[in-house]
């Protein structure tokens, strides 16, 4: 079953220095099935995360066609695609952009306060708990994040992407700030997660190695998906 497809989408910015128009993404056209994992690899300034925050809804094509989960993108307000967001995509960024203040357990329950149809306090915590212990941080609930070691940091990130139970996990250069043991173990962490329950899963990654063991690698280049 297909969970998304992009036909023929392009995007450019305008060059703030020269008024230029600048094209980011040319023709992409992509179709994601649910519970694959896609890796997307090119060099520094191809386009990755452009086209990954088009995927994650942050941003809108400027022309063609953008149809998630059976909805067309392009006709949703800005208040039905934050609904979409929260329910159906979790966000994994390099650096893990978790709140200092908080504990590793109000980290990964921060998402499910934009939750519209939220499940009880009882029913998060117990799931986030659950997610936790599945990754090994079922000791560090009460932590703050300036405690965890950069591994267990992302760890946190890959749960709190989780916990609103979305079909997407959307993740950018997650191991880009690891060493190369650290970024092994999370990326056999994201694929343990993404069969077991059935997400899909597209990983932007500079590491080959890291690429390779996805269902299917694209490869980028000037705005174009090229392989
Ligand atoms: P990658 O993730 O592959 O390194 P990006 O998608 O971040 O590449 O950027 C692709 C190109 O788009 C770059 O040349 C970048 O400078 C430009 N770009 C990205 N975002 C903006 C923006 N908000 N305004 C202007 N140019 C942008
Ligand atoms: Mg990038």
């Amino acid at each position: 079953m297909t969970l998304l497809s992009l036909s023929h989408i392009s995007k450019a910015y305008r060059d703030p220095g020269s008024d230029i128009i600048v094209p980011v993404l040319r023709d992409v056209t992509l179709n994601i099935e649910a519970g694959e994992s896609v890796a997307i690899v090119g060099p520094s300034g191809c386009g990755k995360s452009t086209l990954l925050n088009l995927l994650g809804t942050l941003d809108i094509p400027d022309t063609g066609d953008f149809i998630f989960d059976g909805q067309s993108v392009s006709k949703c307000s800005v208040e039905m695609l934050a609904e979409l967001r929260s329910e159906k995509i979790g966000f994994i960024f390099q650096l893990h952009h978790l709140m200092p203040q908080c504990t590793v357990l109000e980290n990964v329950l921060l998402p499910t306060l934009a939750l519209k149809n939220k499940p009880s306090a009882d029913i998060l915590k117990k799931r986030a708990e659950e997610l936790l212990a599945s990754v090994g941080l079922q000791d560090r609930l009460s932590w703050k994040p300036a405690q965890l070691s950069g591994g267990e940091r992302q760890r946190v990130a890959v749960v709190r992407a989780l916990i609103n139970q979305p079909k997407l996990i959307l993740a950018d250069e997650p191991t880009g700030a690891l060493d190369e043991k650290s970024a092994e173990s999370l990326t056999s962490l994201l694929l343990d997660l993404q069969k077991s329950t059935g997400v899909s899963l597209v990983v932007v990654t500079h590491h080959p190695a890291q690429a390779a063991r996805m269902g299917r690698v694209l490869t980028m280049n000037e705005g174009e998906l090229v392989g």
